[in-house]
């Protein structure tokens, strides 16, 4: 079951190496399956709410046909485990479908749901069974296949619990023995429905799994740069206007940042396109992992140039952050024999820090990010140079 037509997709997202490694335990590398974990709970959230519902419905249909048609002495103790735990515990998890913070914990609480319910069957079924009446044990059958397709369980939470329910059930005929050849077959049956169920359950998931694969791919495409994997100017657009917004509510500090190589053109004509590339990317390798904070990020801009934004740090600070990106950026000494300021690649930045006003745009910054770059090619190149709006250089 492979996406087709990805041969082409030249990005390094971490979602297509996941796609292309196959995932055939169900389980992703490190923090992607804590992130699938997160998206499984959000895409099975509506189902899972509405298949306790009908859950619920059917119990209580069970009811009515339990007090209508049950002896006086199996009635009483199965209306209690209906009406007193299975009831309440389906109804509980409902409930929980409609708290956020519990999002996280609704496989657990689906599990346990699960589980209740089916011992919960098992247990009319033996009450039943200890007053010589033969209630169907297809109870659990129903039970098994409802939690295994309706309501979004991951396949190792649906299975755990399907197969403790035919555990329980064993036990529960073995105490009370069943006829031996009755017995066989009706765990036949219950086992089959299990491999039916985790068989169902585990390609539920895998496609489950699959289009989270493709849905990250298809967002790494959009947003991010092939050649560098930083953001694209796009998205950089978009996710800056957002913390722009937010520091001019908030009354906080941005850095925003211009940065540009030094005689990029000139490394070209002397390296090649390829050799080009290549330190494109070293040079991104060292930008990116200066934003580390959520709300920091830098883009590739276009060319060799490229722009950051750091959210509430005071002008010392983002001096000192980008003085250190400098550096390293010097100190990866990719030989540069035509530049006329080092002998290796080297980095301009200009920054503008400001605290968005109200008649200020995140395009004023930019500019002002522009003429600062621009001030520290003209003072020597391979420099930071920093401006507040309306004043002199600060640095
Ligand atoms: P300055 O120090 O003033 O910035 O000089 P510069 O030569 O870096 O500036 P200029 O803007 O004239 O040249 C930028 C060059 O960057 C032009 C182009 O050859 C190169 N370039 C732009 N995008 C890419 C790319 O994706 N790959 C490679 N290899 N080179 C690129
Ligand atoms: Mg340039
Ligand atoms: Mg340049």
């Amino acid at each position: 079951m492979k996406l087709p037509h990805l041969d082409w997709v030249t990005h390094d997202s971490p979602y297509l190496r996941q796609l292309r490694e196959g995932f055939r335990l169900l389980n992703f590398d490190g923090e992607m399956e804590a992130a699938y974990h997160r998206y499984h709970a959000r895409v099975f959230l509506i189902r899972m709410r509405w298949s306790l519902l009908v859950a619920i419905v059917l119990f209580l249909v069970f009811a009515v046909l339990d007090s209508i048609s049950l002896p006086d002495e199996v009635r009483n103790p199965t209306l209690t485990i209906r009406l007193g735990l299975i009831g309440p515990v389906l109804l509980l998890n409902w409930l929980a479908t409609y708290r956020r913070r519990l999002l996280g914990s609704l496989q657990l609480l689906g599990g346990v749901c699960a589980l209740v319910c089916g011992m919960g069957v098992v247990g009319i079924i033996w009450v039943a069974r200890a007053h010589g009446y033969p209630l169907p044990y297809e109870g659990i059958i129903l039970v098994t296949v409802f939690f295994y397709f309706l309501t979004g369980l991951r396949f190792v939470v649906a299975s755990l619990c399907g197969w403790l329910i035919f555990l329980a059930y064993l036990a529960m005929e073995l105490i009370n023995d069943l006829d031996g050849a009755v017995l066989l077959y009706n765990l036949f049956f219950l086992a089959t429905a299990n491999v039916i169920g985790s068989v169902g359950c585990y390609f539920l998931e895998y496609a489950t799994r699959q289009s989270f694969l493709a849905q990250g791919l298809l967002q790494d495409l959009a947003e991010k740069d092939s050649l560098t994997g930083l953001f694209n100017r796009r998205a950089f657009g978009e996710r800056a206007e957002a913390s722009w917004r937010q520091a001019q509510r908030e009354q906080q500090p941005l850095a925003v940042v211009m940065m540009d190589v030094d005689f990029f053109k000139r490394y070209n004509d002397h390296y090649g396109h390829n050799a080009g590339d290549e330190a494109l990317r070293g040079v991104s390798r060292v930008i990116g992992a200066q934003a580390r904070r959520p709300l920091d990020m830098t883009a590739r801009y276009g060319g060799e140039e490229f722009v950051g934004l750091w959210y509430d740090l005071d002008e010392a600070a983002v001096m000192q952050i980008l003085e250190q990106l400098r550096a390293e950026v010097e100190a990866l000494g990719l030989a540069h024999a035509k530049s006329d300021i080092a002998p290796v690649v080297t980095l301009s930045i200009g920054l503008a820090w400001l605290v968005p006003q109200p008649h200020q745009s995140l395009a004023d910054a930019l500019r002002l990010a522009d003429v600062a770059l621009y001030l520290a090619k003209e003072q020597g190149r391979n420099r930071v140079v920093g401006k507040r709006p309306g004043s002199s250089q600060v640095a």
